[in-house]
């Protein structure tokens, strides 16, 4: 479904990722890992049209998503994308922060789209919430509304990047939570995180990038009981 070829991109001088091939196909589950500043979130940003590329190809369904202005937009809508920090807007309720994407930049019913929030708000448990206001919720029920967010776009792919990392430790299960049963449903993921078993419990593949490029793409329990190269062992070792 995503296929990325030979991927350039740095910063003025400074190359972050290296001729990087990568392929997701439906209904996967690919997890990255790799030390801080090897350029995960570049790659995903590169993904979803967020960052200019110097070189190589991103086709989403066989679509070159730099193809022109109209078929980025157009792609950039079957990408959902979840960060860090919620981006929710402040000043909308939860229910309108679901839905204004659809409705605005889709062109969908209202009326429809609302009901599916609802029922995308109570599958993560939150449709109790539908009325609040971000500010009256806590961080992981932000990101659980962050994600539904971009599900009710019916995006293709989800890019997850980091999503637990600003969340108090209590928080960090419900989200992941939500994560495991989107995987369970069949969503296809690219998910970029620190939690290493849930990224174990989760992925059909791991990549472990380093130095700009893919050094090392195996099933996970291959990858954490016996990764092939020193620098996968190493990064590993910090974390038991
Ligand atoms: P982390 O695990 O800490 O989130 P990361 O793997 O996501 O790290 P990136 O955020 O992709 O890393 O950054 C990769 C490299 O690119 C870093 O060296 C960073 O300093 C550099 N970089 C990122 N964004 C920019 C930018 N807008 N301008 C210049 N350099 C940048
Ligand atoms: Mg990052």
């Amino acid at each position: 479904i995503l296929q990325i070829k030979n991927l350039e991109k740095g910063f003025d001088q400074t190359t972050i990722l290296n001729n990087l091939s990568l392929e997701v196909k439906k209904g996967e589950v690919v997890v990255i890992l790799g030390p801080s500043g090897c350029g995960k979130s570049t790659l995903l940003r590169c993904i979803n049209g967020l960052e200019t590329i110097q070189n190589g190809e991103i086709l989403l369904n066989g679509e070159n998503i730099r193809e022109s202005k109209q078929a980025m937009y157009a792609i950039r809508q079957k990408i959902g994308m979840v960060f860090q920090s919620y981006d929710l807007f402040p000043h909308m309720n939860i229910l309108d922060n679901i839905t204004l994407g659809p409705v605005k930049a889709q062109g969908r019913k209202k009326e429809e789209v609302r009901r599916e929030a609802e029922q995308l708000l109570e599958r993560v448990g939150l449709l109790d919430k539908v009325n609040a206001y971000p500010r009256q919720l806590s961080g992981g029920q932000k990101q659980r509304v962050a994600i539904v967010r971009a599900l009710c776009m019916h995006p293709e792919i989800m890019l997850f990047d980091e999503v637990t990392a600003a969340l108090d430790p209590e928080m960090v299960r419900e989200v992941l939570d939500v994560m495991l049963e989107l995987a369970k449903q069949g969503t296809t993921m690219l998910i970029v995180t620190h939690e290493m078993s849930f990224a174990r419990a989760i992925a059909d593949r791991i990549i472990f990038l380093d130095g700009g490029s893919i050094v090392e793409e195996s099933e996970p329990e291959m990858f954490f009981t016996n990764p092939s190269t020193e620098r996968a062992r190493k990064f590993l070792d910090v974390f038991t």
